[in-house]
Order: structure tokens, then sequence, then C-alpha cells
């Protein structure tokens, strides 16, 4: 069974994002979504937040799992027998540090490979930071994130902003 992993931040997930998971739902088996916490960067949403707002956009698409991981990615993707990792490329300006984490990922498990598969032409634009910019100026989030998703967004956003007043 080929089983690829998909990873990132995913604060929160945003159409970009999804559209990258249902391409590789068509080419593997498996595909499994984690989000990689990282202690040192505190998101907007909290990584249980993000694998929920994760889990209701992917409803439906049957072999894809959601999951949240803190451990090296290509630990990780040895742990659940993964043999491919999954990035999207927005830009060129992407590719640089993308081709850096694949090269370091196959030398820490060289049965591990990267695929690319380049953003969709109306998403190139579009980014987890992006998302939070216009939630934070009142910007309806149509077209960037899924209408599943969109008041949980605003609604953190808002949230956020009032604590910091
Ligand atoms: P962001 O840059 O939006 O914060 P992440 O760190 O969560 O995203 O990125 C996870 C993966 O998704 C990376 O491989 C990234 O290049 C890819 N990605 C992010 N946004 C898009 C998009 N709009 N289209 C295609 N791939 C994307």
């Amino acid at each position: 069974m080929s089983i690829a992993i998909y990873p990132g931040s995913f604060d929160p997930v945003t159409l970009g994002h999804l559209d990258i998971i249902k391409r590789a739902a068509k080419q593997f088996d498996k595909v499994i979504v984690c989000v990689m916490v990282n202690s040192e960067k505190k998101g907007l949403f909290t990584p249980d937040e993000r694998v929920d707002l994760l889990c209701r956009v992917v409803k439906g698409l049957d072999n894809v799992e959601i999951d949240s991981s803190h451990i090296l990615l290509a630990d990780y993707a040895k742990s659940r027998g993964a043999s491919c990792i999954v990035k999207g490329l927005r830009a060129m300006s992407d590719f640089e540090a993308e081709f850096q984490m694949a090269t370091l990922n196959r030398k820490l498990n060289p049965d591990l490979d990267t695929v690319f598969l380049t953003a969709c032409q109306d998403y190139t634009y579009l980014s987890s930071s992006i998302v939070k910019e216009m939630a934070r100026y009142n910007v309806k989030l149509e077209g960037f994130v899924s209408p599943l998703i969109e008041e949980d967004v605003n609604r953190k956003m808002s949230e956020q902003l009032n604590v910091k007043k």
C-alpha cells in the first residue's frame, strides 16, 4: 500500500492545502495529513484545533487521515510506514527551502522520497498567513478557506484581537 505524508502547520487549513490533499489522495492509497507541532511557534489555533478543522474539511475523502506529531518528520514517516512526503509548491521562492528539506529527509531516512505538486493557479498566492491577515481586517474569507471553517477562523481571530486590547 502506498502511504504518503502531507506535513505542515495548517494554521488554518486553506483551500490551497485542500487542493493538494485531494490531488494527493488520487495518487496514493492513503494520505496522512500531519500537523507538525513546533513548540517554539505559537499559532492562531492550537494543534488540536487545527486537527479538528482539517477533519471537518476532508470529511468524505475516505483515504485521508488527519494526525499531529511533534517528532522529526523522517521518524514520523517511518513510524507510519510511509514511503513518500507530499509538498505543495507555490512559486520558485518555496523551492529552495523545500529542496533542502527533501534532501535532508532522504539523508535521515533513505527510503523516504518527496514529491512536489505544483499549486493550482487560483491558489498560488494563498497561505495561512494571508488568511490570518484577511481575517484580522474582516475581509470575507470566501475563496480562501472552506465555508465549513470560515466562522471558526473569524471567531478565533476576534478572540485573539480582544485579548490583545
Ligand atoms: P502555509 O505556508 O500556508 O503556512 P504550511 O506550512 O501549512 O502552509 O504548508 C504545508 C504545505 O502546503 C507546504 O508544502 C506548502 O508549500 C503547501 N502549501 C501551502 N499553501 C499552498 C497553496 N496555496 N497551494 C499549494 N500548496 C500550498
